[in-house]
């Protein structure tokens, strides 16, 4: 993938705080910690109550399941996959490795759920950062602007 490194440089929203906004959970527009519904764990709010950000790209499902498989990625490197190897030489028995399996293939995609869905959005905005409206990008509700 190509990064535009020539890009004029009056974007008021740099790649770094893009990155920084992303890890610390927080609207990649305007840097608020509005992603979450304010009281919930896992409900994402439809745009940012602060600037108005479309967080759900319309009805883009493809961006809710790229967050998922993410997350099972995540969750099968590095968890399940070291898991598997504290078995095979036997550091842990295998009922041990079973139980842990389990346990942890719902429960870290559910730890990971919140963090993965902001990366999600900065992995997003650090390609295409002048999509964001304070770089000057046009968000439009419910339009797919791949299309
Ligand atoms: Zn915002």
């Amino acid at each position: 993938m190509t990064i535009h490194t020539s890009h004029p440089t009056d974007m008021k929203v740099t790649r770094s705080k893009i990155i920084a906004r992303g890890l610390t959970n927080r609207c990649p527009n305007c840097g608020g910690r509005t992603l979450f519904r304010e009281g919930t764990l896992f409900e994402v709010n439809k745009n940012c109550p602060r600037c108005g950000l479309f967080f759900n790209r319309g009805n883009d499902e493809g961006f809710f399941l790229g967050s998922l498989s993410l997350n099972y990625g995540v969750t099968t490197v590095c968890f399940l996959v070291p898991l598997a190897l504290l078995a095979f030489y036997e550091v842990i028995s295998a009922r041990v490795a079973i139980v842990l399996a389990l346990i942890g293939a719902f429960g870290v995609p559910a730890l990971l759920y919140r963090s993965s869905r902001s990366w999600w959005l900065m992995n997003y905005y650090f390609f295409l950062p002048h999509h964001l409206p304070a770089n000057g990008g046009v968000e439009r509700a419910g339009e797919d602007t791949n299309r």
